[in-house]
């Protein structure tokens, strides 16, 4: 399935979030002002896109997507609601390393943000050879 080969590429996506100059808190999206501080000085700030599963969702999974929901800590602190993707939910643990696949960075719009992110597990690299 082209989808998921493509998918299952090295992530070499860029995430462009904020950081506040007063206060230094990490944001992404991009807002006008910070979220902690409200001061509007903000400057570009790359985020990994990296981060770990910092707990299960309950609701049951969307079958239809054979998605799960999950709250992930990106390594900038930041939480957020995530669909997990290549992955079954026997496989998902607490503390499990993943990396941020989507949503396209063009589709970015509230307030369905939050459940738009989609994360799988990092892959292993491959020994070069
Ligand atoms: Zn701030």
């Amino acid at each position: 399935m082209p989808a998921r080969v493509h998918r299952l590429r090295p992530s070499d996506r860029r995430w462009r979030g904020q950081r506040c100059a007063h206060c230094r808190a990490v944001q992404f999206p991009p807002r006008t002002v910070c979220r902690i501080c409200r001061e509007r000085s903000l400057e570009p700030w790359v985020l990994t896109g990296r981060g770990v599963v910092y707990s299960l969702a309950q609701s049951v999974p969307r079958p239809a997507a054979g998605r799960l929901t999950a709250l992930v800590q990106l390594e900038e602190g930041l939480l957020v609601t995530a669909q997990l993707t290549d992955v079954d939910r026997g496989d998902v643990l607490v503390g499990l390393p993943v990396e941020m696949v989507g949503p396209r960075t063009d589709l970015l719009r509230p307030p369905s943000l939050s459940s738009a992110f989609t994360f799988r597990p990092i892959l292993p690299r491959r020994k070069a050879s």
